[in-house]
Parts: structure tokens; C-alpha cells; sequence
């Protein structure tokens, strides 16, 4: 059915999720165009520039120099080497480094084959480690500035358990931030956004990339995700400071970005 997913049990979810990025990874770009309109790009290049990563943090100590920044769900490397670029051209910042995280090693390979295009490839301002956002031993409590995972944690077996991870590895004075689908604030957009999501992303991912079920899977971890109130609950309950409201809508309510500070 198209509607594989809708009963599987929290235990086999994960390696469905790994299969779905697998089968998706070297479409991956294409179908994010088609399927946002191309509007995916601008809502990444506002997520980096509110961020001004490289910029002079607060939480800095005297001597740090660059920013340690986590992308998880990182993939294919779209948020890490934006954060990279905004670092070297608009903060003249040449230490800032990335490590992207990602449960998927073909995403991963994706990313890989794609920073050769980079500045970055092989240098020490990037890194590639896969793992799972819920539990990452290898990273070291409070050793990171920045935390970001783009349309990644709604795919996430357990939320809550990343959030804690989160706020485990970032320092005190770190930032949380967050960019995911959310909920449509306004009824006439939420009715034309739901047609589109139910009708034409299946379809588009049957006719460009071959495979309906893994579209049809993204719709409906869009459908689940919790509303921007509730997710910014679940930071909090993680031990985060809300900034201001705790959230900024996207095209209304289409994407959202939720930020936490570790107190
Ligand atoms: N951040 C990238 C972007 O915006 O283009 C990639 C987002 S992609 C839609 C979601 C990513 O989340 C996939 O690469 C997938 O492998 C990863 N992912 C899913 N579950 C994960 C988990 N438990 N831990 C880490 N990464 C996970």
C-alpha cells in the first residue's frame, strides 16, 4: 500500500527511516527543489545567517578560536558547508569547523562526495562521523558551540532522547537550533499545503526518483511532528533557556526554526 509506514512499530521504524535515506540520497537535492518549490534553499540561507556562525560567540573563551559546530542528520552536507561559507566570507572566520553526524552512510557518502567541491574537503574544519542523534558517546560533554539538525529530528525514533543528547554535548552559553517542518497558522494555506503534500509529493517522488513509498513515508513524518508549541516544550524539558518566543515561522508556519541556549 502507499501507506507503508503508517503502522510500523517504533522498533522497526529505524531501519525503515534508514532505508527511505538510503534509497533517497543521490536525488536528494532535486527532489527537495521540485518538492519545496525551491523555497528550501532560502529557508536554509535565513536558519545560517540568524545563526552568524563564526561570529564572536559570548560563550568564547579568551583564546577559542572558530566555532565547534555539530550539524546532526547533517547528510549530504547542505547546512554544514553554508555554515562553513558564511563563517569564512561574511565573519572572515577560518577556524570555525563542522563535524555532520548522520545515522546514514550513504548520506554520508553523499556529503563526502560533495565537499570535494569545497574548500573544505580534507581540511580540519570538516568532519564526518556516523552515528545516532539519540545516543553519541564519542562526543564529549560540553564541547559544543553550536548544535543544528535541519529537517532531521522529525524522523527520529526518540526526540526527547536527542534533545537531552543535545543538551549534554553543548557548552554552557551553546545554542540549539532547529529547523523542521510545522504547522500551518493559516486554514486557506494549510488546506492548499495538505494537498500538496498528500497528492503531488508521492507522485513526484514515483516519477523522479522511482519510489512513491519513501515520499509518501516524508508526508506523513511531516503529519506526526509535534506543533511548534509542543516541540518547544520538549526543549525546554530538555533543560534549555527559550529565547523570546522560542520559535520563528517559515512561510507560514510551512517550516519552523526553534532555538534553545544551555543555561
Ligand atoms: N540536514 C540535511 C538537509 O536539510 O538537507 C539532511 C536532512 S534529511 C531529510 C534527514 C537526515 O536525517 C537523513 O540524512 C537521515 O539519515 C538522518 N537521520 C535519520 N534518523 C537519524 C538519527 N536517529 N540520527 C542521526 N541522523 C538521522
Amino acid at each position: 500500500t502507499h501507506f507503508g509506514f503508517t503502522n510500523v512499530p517504533e522498533s522497526e521504524k529505524e531501519s525503515r527511516v534508514g532505508a527511505v535515506f538510503s534509497s533517497v540520497a543521490a536525488s536528494y537535492d532535486r527532489m527537495n527543489d521540485l518538492m519545496s518549490l525551491g523555497i528550501h534553499r532560502l529557508w536554509k540561507d535565513h536558519f545560517v545567517r540568524s545563526l552568524n556562525p563564526g561570529s564572536c560567540l559570548p560563550a568564547m573563551t579568551a583564546d577559542q578560536r572558530g566555532w565547534n559546530i555539530l550539524d546532526i542528520a547533517g547528510g549530504t552536507g547542505d547546512i554544514a558547508f553554508r555554515m562553513l561559507d558564511h563563517a569564512t566570507n561574511v565573519n572572515h572566520d577560518m577556524e570555525t569547523r563542522v563535524t555532520i553526524s548522520d545515522i546514514n552512510a550513504d548520506m554520508l557518502a553523499e556529503g563526502r562526495k560533495r565537499s570535494l567541491d569545497t574548500p573544505y574537503y580534507n581540511t580540519s574544519r570538516l568532519d564526518f562521523v556516523e552515528a545516532n542523534a539519540e545516543h553519541m558517546p564519542h562526543i564529549p560533554d560540553s564541547s559544543v558551540d553550536l548544535y543544528t539538525v535541519v529537517f532531521g529530528i522529525r524522523n527520529f525514533t526518540d526526540k526527547q532522547a536527542a534533545l537531552n543528547e543535545a543538551y549534554r554535548v553543548l557548552k554552557p552559553g551553546g545554542v540549539f537550533a532547529c529547523m523542521e517542518f510545522s504547522k500551518v497558522d493559516n486554514p486557506v494555506l494549510d488546506g492548499i499545503y495538505k494537498r500538496w503534500n498528500f497528492s503531488a509529493i508521492p507522485l513526484i517522488g514515483q516519477v523522479v526518483a522511482g519510489d512513491r513509498d519513501s515520499y509518501q513515508y516524508l508526508v506523513e513524518s511531516i503529519e506526526r511532528f509535534p506543533s511548534q508549541e509542543e516541540f518547544r516544550g520538549m526543549i525546554q524539558k530538555a533543560g534549555f533557556m527559550i529565547p523570546g518566543q522560542g520559535f520563528e515561522n517559515l512561510t507560514g508556519g510551512i517550516a519552523a526554526i526553534h532555538k534553545g541556549i544551555k543555561p
